[in-house]
């Protein structure tokens, strides 16, 4: 089970296994190497645990599709959150990434990652 990402920034398009994402993998397009923020990576995986589990739950009385798509979300999400102000304010972009104050993770590949993209 995959989920299908399209790159805003270079329009690439790839997909993530759904494990990686409940596990709080970063999401990172292998193209230009955009990140999602860490923290909405993980975010996104204890939401997607949560759907999961009532889905689980669900399954001896109902089977049920779900197809979620950017493009067509119902309100309230239906319009772009204000997060789109980074291009506005290009000096915040230096807080926006943060991942050097994550001190629970001291994988130090990480660091390395972050050199690549420069
Ligand atoms: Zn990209």
């Amino acid at each position: 089970m995959t989920i299908d990402f399209n790159c805003q920034q270079c329009d690439a398009s790839f997909e993530i296994e759904i494990g990686e994402i409940l596990e709080g993998d970063p999401i990172v397009c292998p193209n230009c190497g955009q990140k999602a923020a860490r923290k909405i990576s993980e975010e996104l995986g204890n939401a997607l645990d949560e759907l999961l589990a009532k889905v689980a739950e669900l399954r001896p009385k109902f089977l049920l599709a779900l197809t979620i798509e950017s493009d067509d979300l119902p309100a309230p999400y239906d319009e772009e959150p204000a997060e789109e102000e980074e291009e506005e304010e290009e000096e915040s972009e230096e807080e926006d990434e943060g991942y050097e104050d994550d001190d629970e993770d001291e994988d130090e590949d990480e660091d390395e990652d972050e050199d690549e993209e420069r």
